[in-house]
Parts: structure tokens; sequence; C-alpha cells
């Protein structure tokens, strides 16, 4: 499946949760999905009150977890083949192992406004992981990896290390400022992870 390149706030709004796709915007009283938040298209409102099947409520789960960490189909069910193959949970295992994306670690650590432009920055050459060029934004971090940015001098980047300076980073990592470094202290518990979806009902979907 191609990537998606509608209109990004449309999403949030069909998947009835904010997805913090825009960047900026997102963190603004301009986020679409916080002045209306009906399903999109011409019968979008009517659908709240039809009853979602069992099948409808599980594909939302995987599509809301898709789009929330920018992940295409294909590379989403590897995951969770990884995460079924892994020991406990598998829905807990496939949230943590989304988490341990490097594009997704940068945006937490706010060197990036969203997932997307992380991506962009990692692409771009703008990180090492334990001192190594590092440009795959799917890359999969470990505890103790430290990922830094390689020129603290980068205007666009401070710029984003400001606006996001009252983002909290996530527990699990710890950040330090001075050298613009990030490092991955453990892997998150579930309850450490912020995206609410029933993963159960992606194990569902996938073990059918
Ligand atoms: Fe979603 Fe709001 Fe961000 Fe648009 S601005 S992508 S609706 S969170």
């Amino acid at each position: 499946m191609a990537r998606y390149t509608g209109a990004e706030c449309r999403q949030c709004r069909r998947e009835g949760a904010k997805l913090f796709l825009k960047g900026e915007r997102c963190y603004s009283d301009k986020c679409a999905f916080a002045r209306r938040s009906t399903v999109p298209g011409q019968h979008g409102p009517n659908q709240a009150r039809k009853k979602t099947s069992e099948y409808g409520l599980q594909l939302r789960a995987k599509q809301k977890a898709k789009k929330y960490y920018g992940v295409l189909e294909s590379q989403f069910a590897k995951y969770f083949d990884m995460g079924n193959r892994q020991a406990g949970m598998s829905g807990e295992n496939l949230l943590r192992i989304l988490e341990s994306r490097l594009d997704n670690v940068v945006y937490r650590a706010g060197y990036a406004m969203s997932r997307k432009e992380a991506r962009q920055l990692v692409l771009h050459r703008h990180f090492t992981v334990n001192g190594q060029i590092v440009n795959i934004p799917s890359y999969l971090l470990k505890a103790g990896d430290v990922i830094a940015v390689r020129d603290t001098d980068n205007g666009k980047l401070k710029e984003c290390v400001e606006k996001n300076a009252s983002r909290p980073v996530p527990v699990w990592m710890s950040k330090n400022a001075e050298h613009m470094s990030v490092t991955v202290d453990r892997m998150p518990e579930r309850s450490e992870i912020d995206l609410e979806v029933e993963e159960h009902l992606i194990v569902e979907l996938y073990s059918k």
C-alpha cells in the first residue's frame, strides 16, 4: 500500500483521536480534531450512530496505531510477527517495537515536531546512534543506545528543541540537553506509551 498523501487532519477525525501528524499545529488551538471531531465525509456524522462490527473495531484499532507511527501496512504486519514471536503479550510487544523506531525516539526526544519530520531528519543524516550515522527511520533501538544530533549548531534543530521544551520526554529515556543527545535507558512499559488503543483488537485481527 502506498503512503497516504491526503489531508492529515482527516485521518485524526477518521480514527476519533489526535494522532499528532502535523507538528506544531497539533499542539495549538488550530487543531482540526479539537474543532470538529466528527468522522469525515458527507455521511460522517451519521456513522457515529451506526453499530460497528467486531471486524470494524479491530480494523480501526490497527489503522489508528499504523497511522500514529506512520508505518506502512507490510511493515506493520512485520512488526506484529516480531512481537508475536517474543515472550509476553503480543500487543504490548508490538507497541514497544513501534516505540523503539529511530524516527519515533527522535520525535519523542523533541528533535522534531512530528514523526514525519523526524523521518525526514533521519533520512538526511542528522543523527548518530552510538556514534555511527544512521539514516534509516525504521532502525530499531535497544536499551543503552545513545542517539545524538550530529550538528549541534543546526538552527532548525535548535529551534525545534526550543519549541518542544514544554513537551515531556518519556521516562524510559534520558536527555542530555547540553550535548543534544538522548539515551534509551530501557524499553517502555505499556502504561508509559500514550497511544490510546486496545492492542488486543490488533492481535485478534492478525490472528484470524
Ligand atoms: Fe490531528 Fe489535530 Fe494534528 Fe490535525 S492538527 S494532524 S487533527 S492532531
